[in-house]
C-alpha cells in the first residue's frame, strides 16, 4: 500500500489519457489552447503498463478523464485491458469522467469492459447557455448520451461546476431533473486551474451559500456515502438522490485525500493545486524500466504536500496553477 508523508493511503489514481477535448468550457480551456506536445504523449500500451504497475502497488480505484478521454483514439482498448483488473486483491473499481458527448457510441463498451459509474458533466439544461459555457458543444446530443448509457446500466453522476451569473438559477431545475433519472449530484466549485477568458473572480459561487439556498426547497439528510472521492454527500429527501459538494477553497478536504493524477505524458503530480510532479514518461519512454518506475513511485509520495494552495480573490487574479485542469483531469 503506497502511504504520504502524512501516513494517508493513496489508493486511487486519476489518469488524463489526453488533455485535447472537443469542447471549451469557459472555466477550463481558452478557445485557442496550446495542447501537449504530441511526441510526449504515451501510448495506450504505455499508460497501461503504468496503470497497472500502481495496481501492483496497491492503487483499488482509476478514474480515466481528461481533456474528453472519449475522443483518444482506441480509448476503448485500455479500457477493456484495465476492466480485467477489476477483481478481489486488484482494482475495485475503473471509471471515467467524460462530457458526454461520445456516450452513445461508447455506453454499451464502456458497461462490457467492467465500468459500472460513470460522471458526466452538464453545467445547465438550457441549451442557449449550454452552448455558451460548452463554446462547441451539443446538449442533445450529451442528453441522449446520457441516456443511451442509463439504458445501458451505468450509474450516473453529474458534474456541475457552479457559476454565479450563469447557472445559479438552474440548480434546483437540476436537482429535479436528476431525482426524475435517479441521477446522483456534484456542484463542483471553479478552481483557478491555468489561465482562461473567464474572470473567475466573478463567477465562483462558494457551495456554502449554494447550499444555504437550496436548503430552501429541499431538506437534506447527513448520509454516510463515500465514492473515495472529495465529494461530500447528503441525500435529498424529495428528489430521492444524492448531493455532492465538492468545495475545495470554501472547505478544504486535503486532510483525507487518498489520490494522485497521472497526466498523459506520465507525470505523477500529488496534487491537483500544486505544481510539483515527478516525470514517470521520462523512463518510459527512454528506458521502458518500470523497475525504475516503482521506486520513483515511492519517492513520489514522499512529496505529496500537505493541501493545495487555491485562491481566488479580487487580490489574486493569476490562476493558482499554469496548467489548466485538463492536464491532470478533474
Ligand atoms: N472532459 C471531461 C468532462 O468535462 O467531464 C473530463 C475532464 S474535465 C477537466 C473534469 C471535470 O472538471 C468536469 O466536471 C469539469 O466541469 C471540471 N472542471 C474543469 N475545469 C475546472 C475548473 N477550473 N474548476 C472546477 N472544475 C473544473
Ligand atoms: Fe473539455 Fe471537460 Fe474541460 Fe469542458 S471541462 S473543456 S469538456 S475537458
Amino acid at each position: 500500500m503506497l502511504k504520504d508523508q502524512f501516513n494517508r493511503k493513496i489508493s486511487y489514481l486519476r489518469v488524463s489519457v489526453t488533455d485535447r477535448c472537443d469542447l471549451r468550457c469557459l472555466y477550463c480551456m481558452e478557445e485557442n489552447m496550446v495542447f501537449l506536445p504530441k511526441k510526449e504523449v504515451l501510448s495506450l500500451e504505455e499508460l497501461y503498463k503504468l496503470c497497472s504497475t500502481f495496481i501492483d502497488l496497491g492503487v483499488k480505484k482509476i478514474r480515466l478523464t481528461g481533456g474528453e478521454p472519449l475522443v483518444r483514439k482506441n480509448v476503448i482498448s485500455l479500457i477493456t485491458n484495465l476492466g480485467k483488473h477489476i477483481k478481489p486483491g486488484e482494482l475495485d473499481e475503473l471509471t471515467i469522467t467524460t462530457n458526454g458527448m461520445h456516450l452513445k457510441k461508447y455506453s454499451d463498451q464502456l458497461f462490457k469492459s467492467g465500468i459500472k459509474r460513470i460522471n458526466v458533466s452538464l453545467d445547465t439544461l438550457n441549451h442557449l447557455k449550454y452552448n455558451k459555457i460548452t463554446r462547441w458543444g451539443n446538449l442533445d446530443k450529451v442528453i441522449s448520451g446520457i441516456m443511451a448509457a442509463k439504458s445501458e446500466g451505468l450509474k450516473i453522476k453529474i458534474n456541475t461546476v457552479a457559476l454565479r451569473n450563469f447557472n445559479d438559477y438552474e440548480f434546483d431545475n437540476l436537482i429535479e431533473w436528476c431525482g426524475k433519472h435517479n441521477f446522483d449530484i456534484t456542484f463542483i466549485e471553479t478552481m483557478p486551474m491555468g489561465e482562461v477568458q473567464q474572470d473567475r473572480n466573478k463567477s465562483f459561487l462558494p457551495l456554502n451559500m449554494l447550499r444555504a439556498s437550496l436548503e430552501k426547497s429541499w431538506t437534506f439528510n447527513d448520509i454516510k456515502y463515500e465514492t473515495s472521492g472529495p465529494a461530500r454527500y447528503l441525500y435529498c429527501n424529495e428528489a430521492g438522490i444524492n448531493v455532492g459538494f465538492i468545495s475545495p477553497l470554501s472547505h478544504n478536504f486535503c486532510s483525507t485525500c487518498n489520490r494522485v493524477r497521472l497526466t498523459c505524458t506520465g507525470k505523477l503530480y500529488m496534487c491537483l493545486g500544486q505544481d510539483d510532479f515527478v516525470d514517470l514518461g521520462e523512463i518510459v519512454r527512454t528506458s521502458n524500466n518500470y523497475e525504475k518506475v516503482n521506486d520513483l513511485i515511492y519517492q513520489a509520495m514522499l512529496t505529496k504536500p500537505k493541501e493545495h494552495d487555491f485562491i481566488i480573490n479580487k487580490k489574486y487574479l493569476k490562476p493558482s496553477v499554469k496548467r489548466h485542469m485538463s492536464v491532470t483531469g478533474g
